[in-house]
C-alpha cells in the first residue's frame, strides 16, 4: 500500500502522532494509500521550518522564485502521465478529465505565477511640485496556510502555493485528506525544483485537526482555504480575534439562465458539460437551470435526452465521461438530496438512483446516476443547498425580470450561465445577476489574469492574476520627501 509522507523543513516524514488514515479509491470503494494523520505538533514543527526559512525566501530574487516555480511546472510535465493516473484514482474522475483539465492546469497554474510575479509592480503617487513620494511596498506576509479541497486536487492546490510562493511567502499547505496523492507527488519534487528547505511544507490530515491546528496557529498570517461554506464560517470565526489575512473561496448554487433566442443547440450542450462534469462536483458548475416559457418543454426534452446517454464508468477507461463520487459519505448525500427531492413532490425525469457498477473491479464503487429533477419551487431546500452531485433542478421564467429574480434567490453568489444571442441583454442581466463569475454563451473559459470568486455566501475576496499576489503580500504606504 502507498504510504504518504508531510513534507516538513525539506524532510519527507510521517506525523509526529505517529497515526495514519486510510485513503480510498472512489471507483472501488477500497484503500489503496494511508497518509499521515497530523496534529499541532507537525503544524508546529512546520511553522519553525517555514520561520527559519523566511528571511532568505523572502528576500531572495523574484527572478529565481519563478526559476523554481517553473521548474516545478517542468516536473508536473515530466511526470504527467502518472499524475494523470494518480488524480483519477484518488478523486474518481475519469483519466480524459485529469489529462484534458486538472494536470495541465496545474503545470499552468506553476508556471502562470511565475511569469506574473515578473511583472506585479506596486503604485507610487508623486503630484505635480510634489514635497514627498509616496509609494507602496509590497512585502511578503510571512507564514500562510493554504487549505484546498478534494474536487479538483492538484488543480486547486496549485492555484494557491503558486501566488505564495511566487511573492515571497514560506507555505503550509493541507490538501483534502479525502485526495491527498498529487499534492504528495509534488512536495517530493519541491527540493529538485530549487526551493530551500521549509519554504514549501506540506501537512496531511483531517480538516479538524491539522487544518483547525494551521488555522489557529498565531504565526501563520493568512489563510487561502477552498472548501465549504460551512467551514469557510468556522475559519473566519477562528481567525477573527487573530485578525489573520483570509481568503475565503466557497460553495455555490449556480444558476444557468437559458433564454428562448439562445443558441438552442450549444446551449443544450454546454448545460450538459456545466451541469454534470466532474460528476457536478465544481464549485461553478451549474445546478438550478432556468428555461423561458416558450422553449421550457423542447429544451427539457433535448437536455434529459442528452443526459440519460451518460453512463457512468470505470474512470480509469479512457472512454469514460463520467467517473464515481468522491466518498460513501458524499455519495450518500447526494442521494439523499435526491429522496429529499422526490419527498417534496420532484418530478424525477433521469436518473434518481446510485448508477450500476461499470464492471466487476466497480463492485463497491461510488456512482451515482446524473440526474435531472423538475417540479421544485425556488425556496425548497433543493434548490437553496448545495449538493455538489450530478443533480439539475428545472425551473420556468416568463420574463427577463423573472429570470433574473430565480437566479438570485439564492444565499450563494459564485458563477452563472446566460444563453441569449442578444449581447444587450445578456451586459444587462449579467450585471443583475449576484455572482462574481458570469459566462455569456459560454462556460468554465477562464484567463488566468482574471479576478476569481464569489459573492454572498460564495467567499470572501478575490484570486487570480494579480489580486492573487496583491493577497499574499502587505503593502506599506512610504512617504519620503524630495528634498
Ligand atoms: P470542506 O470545506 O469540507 O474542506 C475543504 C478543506 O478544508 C479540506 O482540506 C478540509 O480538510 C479542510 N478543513 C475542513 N475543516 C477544517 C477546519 N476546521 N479548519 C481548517 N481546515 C479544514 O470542502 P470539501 O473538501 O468538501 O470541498 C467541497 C466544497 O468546496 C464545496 O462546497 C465547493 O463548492 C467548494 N469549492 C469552492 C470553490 C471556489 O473556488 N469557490 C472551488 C472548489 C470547491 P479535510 O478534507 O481533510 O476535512
Amino acid at each position: 500500500m502507498l504510504e504518504l509522507e508531510n513534507l516538513i523543513g525539506g524532510e519527507l516524514r510521517a506525523s509526529e502522532s505517529k497515526a495514519w488514515l486510510d485513503n480510498v479509491e472512489p471507483a472501488t470503494g477500497k484503500p489503496f494509500a494511508r497518509i499521515p494523520r497530523s496534529n499541532a505538533a507537525d503544524v508546529a514543527a512546520a511553522v519553525a521550518a517555514a520561520r527559519s526559512a523566511f528571511p532568505g525566501w523572502s528576500v531572495t530574487p523574484f527572478e529565481q522564485r519563478a526559476e523554481c516555480l517553473r521548474k516545478w511546472g517542468a516536473l508536473i510535465a515530466q511526470h504527467s502521465e502518472a499524475l494523470i493516473l494518480a488524480e483519477s484514482q484518488d478523486n474518481g474522475k475519469p483519466v480524459s478529465l485529469a489529462r484534458a483539465v486538472d494536470i495541465p492546469r496545474a503545470q499552468k497554474n506553476l508556471e502562470f505565477f511565475a511569469g506574473a510575479i515578473e511583472h506585479f509592480a506596486s503604485d507610487a503617487h508623486i503630484p505635480a511640485g510634489a514635497t514627498h513620494i509616496h509609494y507602496t511596498h509590497r512585502k511578503p506576509i510571512g507564514i500562510v496556510g493554504c487549505i484546498s479541497p478534494w474536487n479538483l486536487p492538484l488543480y486547486l492546490f496549485t492555484w494557491k502555493i503558486a501566488p505564495a510562493l511566487a511573492a515571497g511567502n514560506c507555505v503550509i499547505a493541507k490538501p483534502s485528506e479525502v485526495t491527498p496523492v498529487t499534492a504528495w507527488m509534488l512536495s517530493k519534487w519541491a527540493e529538485e525544483a530549487g526551493f530551500p528547505p521549509g519554504v514549501f511544507n506540506v501537512l496531511h490530515g483531517l480538516g479538524h485537526e491539522a487544518g483547525q491546528a494551521l488555522v489557529e496557529h498565531p504565526e501563520v498570517k493568512a489563510i487561502s482555504f477552498t472548501g465549504g461554506t460551512q467551514t469557510g464560517a468556522h475559519i473566519a470565526r477562528t481567525t477573527a480575534g487573530m485578525f489573520k489575512k483570509l481568503s475565503l473561496e466557497l460553495g455555490g448554487k449556480n444558476p444557468a439562465v437559458i433564454f428562448a433566442d439562445c443558441d438552442f443547440e450549444k446551449a443544450v450542450a454546454t448545460t450538459i458539460r456545466s451541469s454534470f462534469a466532474n460528476q457536478g462536483q465544481i464549485c461553478l458548475c451549474s445546478s438550478r437551470i432556468l428555461i423561458e416559457d416558450s422553449i421550457y418543454d423542447d429544451f427539457r426534452d433535448a437536455l434529459v435526452a442528452k443526459a440519460r446517454r451518460i453512463v457512468p464508468g470505470d474512470p480509469a477507461d479512457q472512454a469514460t465521461k463520467m467517473g464515481a463520487l468522491v466518498s460513501a459519505p458524499h455519495r450518500d448525500k447526494v442521494l439523499g438530496f435526491i429522496r429529499e427531492a422526490q419527498e417534496l413532490g420532484a418530478t424525477v425525469l433521469c436518473g434518481g438512483e446510485a448508477a450500476l457498477a461499470p464492471n466487476e473491479r466497480c463492485e463497491t464503487g461510488y456512482f451515482v446516476q446524473p440526474t435531472v429533477l423538475e417540479g421544485l419551487g425556488p425556496k425548497c431546500s433543493i434548490n437553496q443547498q448545495e449538493i455538489f452531485g450530478p443533480v439539475i433542478t428545472l425551473q420556468r421564467f416568463h420574463s427577463e425580470a423573472e429570470a433574473v429574480e430565480l437566479a438570485n434567490d439564492s444565499t450563494y453568489g459564485l458563477a452563472a450561465t446566460i444563453w441569449t444571442q442578444d449581447a444587450q441583454k445578456a451586459h444587462r442581466v449579467a450585471s443583475n445577476i449576484e455572482s462574481g463569475i458570469a459566462w455569456i454563451n459560454c462556460w468554465l473559459v477562464r484567463d488566468l489574469r482574471t479576478p476569481f470568486g464569489g459573492v454572498k455566501s460564495s467567499g470572501v475576496g478575490r484570486e487570480g492574476g494579480f489580486e492573487a499576489l496583491r493577497f499574499f503580500t502587505e503593502p506599506q504606504s512610504v512617504c519620503i520627501p524630495t528634498a
